[in-house]
């Protein structure tokens, strides 16, 4: 039995953020990845999202934007089986860099499926290693449509497998991947049709946000189906048709099932160790990613919080700090930014303001809006809008809410966000000088 500091079991953005953290500090660790390194975000998620994204993107500009700026450019070729093989070169670059960085903090990688022999023993085949401190960092996988014929559903991880394109997609989901995929796939030539269960998608986010992107990918030629909530799948020839309880029907080569993903809890002995989960299947933990027991701890997306590579990874990382470095450090899961690669991007930190009514006195909130055309459209015949919210509560007006749907939001938010979470106020946003001719400014000189 090989004895260790600190074993992570998971070789995603928490586990390796972890890991390398602790072997900073001169811990024995063992990382156990049953797959590649990197995680759901290298290999599935983020990184491949966002070269799709990116493409997507520029074949946009090119198709829509550049005529109007005199610019008579023509797409001769999208060779998408070139983009998906430069994609995954660059993902396999990520893996030996990744593999570099856990070298290079003496942390010890084994591949292989791990099982829980007891709170404080790990197998992995035959062999088996001991540990006082273990993390669990083992993420989630796609969940699936639990309707007949649900199993022709593809999922991410499908989509990402491909290396020719669909003709047509049903997108069925209301969330972040059923916005992302359904943009970039459109933008890719790809027929879209996007059907979700509720009346509006993005219920989680602020309404103005879900309202303004179904306007403008129905603008892009998706076709968007609200209420509609799929009682079966059938194949019919190369093609799945989709029922609807409504009564009606939709038929793709490429049916994408995003309604969420389940945490990888199960299989891997978590009955040995006291471990329990919550009624929705996640890890319980305490503020510093402690779970019921002793010596065990869990981030990412295993405990369900906020699924998200850089919490994944400040979680980690504090709970090395607090384990191997004597500090008192915990991730505070409040007032995390995040952003939608849609088509134009989404980027949202803190309450909506629906969440700031249901939580505060009328009086105490004030709301301001921008709503206009950037002026990157100004030479088009299309002027897509961007919309802008701040939430502010009370006589100081502290934001509580920044919301922004538009060309470029997706790079403004970080910087917005560091002074949101430093408390700042409309006056300190009003104080600050805009710089001029951007998106951005907008959010300083609201009315
Ligand atoms: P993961 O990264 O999933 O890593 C878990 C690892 O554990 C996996 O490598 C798995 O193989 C391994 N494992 C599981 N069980 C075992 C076992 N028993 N033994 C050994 N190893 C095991 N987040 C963003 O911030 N921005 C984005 O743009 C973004 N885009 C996304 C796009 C998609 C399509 C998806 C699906 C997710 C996206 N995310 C994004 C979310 C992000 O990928 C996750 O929040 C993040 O990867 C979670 O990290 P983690 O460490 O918790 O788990
Ligand atoms: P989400 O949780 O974002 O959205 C899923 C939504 O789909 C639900 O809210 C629900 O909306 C709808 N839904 C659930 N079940 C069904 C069903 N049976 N039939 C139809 N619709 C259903 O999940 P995703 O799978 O889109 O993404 C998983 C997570 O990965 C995200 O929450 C996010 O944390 C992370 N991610 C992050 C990205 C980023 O940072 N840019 C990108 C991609 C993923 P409703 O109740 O309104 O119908």
């Amino acid at each position: 039995m090989k004895q260790y500091d600190y074993i992570v079991i998971g070789g995603g953005s928490g586990g390796i953020a972890s890991a390398n953290r602790a072997g900073m500090y001169g811990q024995k660790v063992l990382l156990i990845e049953g797959n590649q390194l990197g995680g759901t975000c290298v290999n599935v998620g983020c990184v491949p999202k966002k070269v799709m994204w990116q493409a997507s993107e520029m074949l946009e500009m090119i198709r829509r934007d550049a005529p109007s700026y005199g610019i008579d450019a023509e797409i001769k070729e999208f060779d998408f089986a070139e983009l998906v093989a430069r994609r995954e070169k660059y993902i396999h670059f990520l893996h030996t860099a990744y593999q570099r960085g856990l070298d290079s903090n003496h942390v010890e990688v084994i591949r292989g499926y791990t099982q829980f022999i007891d709170k404080e023993t790990v197998a992995v085949g035959e062999e088996h290693f001991t540990a006082p401190n273990i993390l669990i960092a083992t993420g989630g996988r796609p969940g699936k449509l639990q309707i007949p014929g649900g199993e022709y559903a593809k999922d991410s991880n499908d989509f990402f497998r491909l290396t020719e394109k669909p003709k047509r997609m049903v997108v069925l989901g209301a969330g972040y991947i059923a916005v992302e995929f359904s943009g970039l796939a459109q933008q890719m030539g790809i027929e879209v049709a996007w059907a979700y269960r509720n009346e509006r998608p993005l219920r989680a986010f602020d309404e103005m946000l879900g309202r303004n992107l179904v306007e403008m990918y129905k603008e892009a030629g998706i076709e968007v189906y609200p209420q509609y909530v799929a009682e079966r799948i059938e194949k019919n020839g190369e093609d799945y048709m989709v029922f609807f309880e409504n009564g009606s029907t939709l038929s793709a080569d490429f049916v994408l099932f995003a309604g969420g993903r389940i945490p990888n809890t199960d299989g891997f002995g978590l009955e040995n160790t006291g471990v329990e989960l919550d009624e929705r299947g996640f890890i319980k933990v305490d503020r510093y990613q402690n779970t019921t027991a002793q010596g065990i701890y869990a981030v990412g997306d295993v405990i369900g919080k906020l699924d998200l590579t850089p919490v994944a990874i400040a979680a980690g990382r504090r709970l090395s700090e607090r384990l191997f470095n004597g500090k008192d450090l915990y991730l505070d899961y409040e007032m995390v930014p995040t952003v939608l690669f849609s088509h134009p991007p989404i980027a949202t930190i803190g309450l909506s303001e629906e969440k700031a009514r249901a939580l505060y006195p009328e009086e105490e909130l004030k709301i301001y809006r921008s709503r206009f055309t950037p002026m990157y459209f100004a030479l088009n015949e299309y002027r897509q809008k961007c919309e802008m919210k701040l939430v502010c509560l009370g006589k100081e007006e502290k934001i509580i809410g920044l919301h922004g749907i538009g060309v470029g939001v997706d790079e403004m938010l970080q910087g917005f966000a560091v002074a949101i979470k430093m408390g700042a106020t409309k006056a300190d946003f009003d104080n600050t000088v805009a710089i001029h001719p951007t998106g951005a400014e907008e959010f300083v000189t609201m009315r």
